[in-house]
């Protein structure tokens, strides 16, 4: 379907949060990359983080334009001004406020559609509600997920069979019926709405997610087929969703400049995390991030500091807390940061990840299993401590440990929202000498550049993902008007 001039033009639509935001920009620069129209939409206190990232990208193919609607207020309960994006809500309780506001956004995104009758909608999951806003103009929609595949199945059989009420305790494990694998979790440690069973707007609005799979034109996912080729095969024949695998999408970031620049402003320098990096051995440094979203108790970030000095490697560690708690040090042991001064790195709040894990230094990422982190730690050939949190990431925890045997659990027993369960600082050690020492590491290290080279050749010519990038334009621009 082409637009008045005869070409393919699709929108973006990311959902404000980094984790959304930082990839659906990646797959708007491959689209452009091979010559298509593409438009961002998002709203004003966003527009300079995309603007940034683009403006940073190497003119290959096509400009990418940003379109910029209002962000709706209505009586929400959040901050007025300057919360636009899931990192700025202050407060957990204001959490479903927030998604709820997105749902606003249904209206402007139609007056837009209504004028500028793109060919595609490529709208972010957690907005189910574009499927028909696009239909309403006679424009397919294609559901952006950030999430593996396995956690795609994983949703569907649990819908499908709710193995998790078949069990007697909390902590009894099940086996997701009906999923490659062999893949056995504990009631505690699926996402607190599945469990539940509560009817609150987020359990309403995942069960509008699983339904726009089938309702939209299709589904494009942040993965490649070689990483997870099961589920892929099962996503699409077992379940039936018609779906194209078109990642990792940060590879098409080629430049230390764009790799610098993703999502907010770092922290650090560029140069001087660099330096610091060069002045290590190969593989001696662990990396410690836990994505965009969550934020640990002071407790918690004691032990985390307490287990990573006893673990005796070196580190570099992003720490993220509310705002107005960034600055405090209840967290830090005594003599902790004169104990780790040449050791260990503390950045507060953004770091550059791409950049780091990339870097020959780093030999270790201990991560939530959010689904950009663990696709690019594996783009990068790192394996990892898994310490998932919350949202789909116990599903990713079990591909990493389980099925691609590319890194070790470090013991959360819990799915807890934002702060997670908690960890001591012994099984952090622990995990991490696992993955940073013997030969059990250099298993997982030599399984991993396996797939880092694998990852590299599905993005390029010729490779899986950029295959189906062509099918799917080719798609695109014969269904016609
Ligand atoms: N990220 C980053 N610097 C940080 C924290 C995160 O560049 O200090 C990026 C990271 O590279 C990834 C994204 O933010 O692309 C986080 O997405 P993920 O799915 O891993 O976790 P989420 O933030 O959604 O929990």
């Amino acid at each position: 379907m082409n637009n008045e001039n005869g070409e393919l033009e699709i929108f973006f639509l990311p959902f404000m949060a980094h984790g959304h935001m930082i990839p659906i920009t990646d797959m708007a620069k491959l689209f452009a990359a091979r010559g298509v129209k593409t438009t961002m939409i998002t709203t004003p206190l966003n527009a300079p983080l995309l603007s940034k990232t683009i403006q940073r990208t190497k003119p290959v193919g096509r400009e990418i334009n940003i379109k910029v609607i209002e962000f709706p207020r209505p009586n929400s309960g959040l901050p007025p001004q300057w919360c636009e994006n899931l990192d700025s809500v202050p407060s957990q309780d204001l959490f479903m406020a927030f998604f709820e506001t997105t749902s606003h956004l249904r209206e402007p995104l139609e007056d837009l559609l209504g004028e500028h009758r793109p060919s595609c909608l490529v709208a972010d999951m957690f907005f189910p509600w574009a499927t028909e806003a696009a239909a309403k103009f006679g424009i397919p929609r294609l559901v952006f997920y950030v999430t593996s595949v396995i956690s795609l199945c994983a949703w569907q059989c649990l819908k499908l069979y709710e193995p998790h009420k078949r069990v007697s305790s909390d902590f009894e494990p099940f086996l997701i019926p009906d999923l490659p694998g062999e893949i056995r979790l504990t009631r505690m440690q699926i996402p607190e709405f599945v469990r539940q069973n509560a009817n609150n707007y987020m359990t309403q609005l995942l069960e509008k997610v699983i339904e726009s799979e089938f309702k939209s034109y299709g589904v494009v996912v942040n993965t490649f087929y070689e990483l997870e080729a099961d589920y892929a095969e099962h996503y699409r024949k077992v379940l039936g969703i018609k779906a194209w695998y078109l990642g990792p999408v940060s590879l098409c970031n080629k430049d230390p400049e764009e790799k610098y620049h993703r999502g907010k402003e770092a922290s650090i320098n560029e140069l001087d995390c660099l330096k610091w990096l060069d002045s290590k051995k190969p593989n001696s440094v662990v990396y410690v991030s836990f994505g965009s979203v969550a934020k640990f108790t002071a407790s918690q970030l004691t032990e985390i500091a307490l287990g990573l000095e006893a673990s005796g490697h070196q580190f570099i560690w992003v720490v993220r807390r509310n705002k107005e708690e960034n600055d405090k040090k209840d967290w830090v042991p005594e003599g902790f940061e004169q104990r780790v001064e040449d050791k260990g790195l503390i950045i507060r709040d953004w770091a550059p990840q791409m950049l780091i894990l990339e870097h020959e230094a780093v030999g270790g990422f201990v991560t939530h299993c959010g689904w950009n982190s663990t696709l690019e730690a594996v783009s990068s050939g790192v394996p990892m401590v898994t310490w998932p949190i919350s949202a789909e990431q116990f599903f990713n925890e079990k591909l990493v440990t389980q099925i691609l045997k590319i890194g070790v659990g470090v013991g959360v027993r819990k799915w807890v929202r934002f702060v997670g369960d908690r960890v001591e600082s012994k099984a952090l050690e622990k995990a991490v000498r696992r993955v940073m020492e013997g030969e059990e590491a250099e298993e997982m290290r030599s399984r991993i550049r396996r797939l880092a080279q694998m990852a590299k050749s599905a993005v390029e010519e010729g490779g899986s993902s950029y295959c189906e990038l062509s099918a799917l334009i080719k798609k695109l621009s014969s269904l016609g008007f």
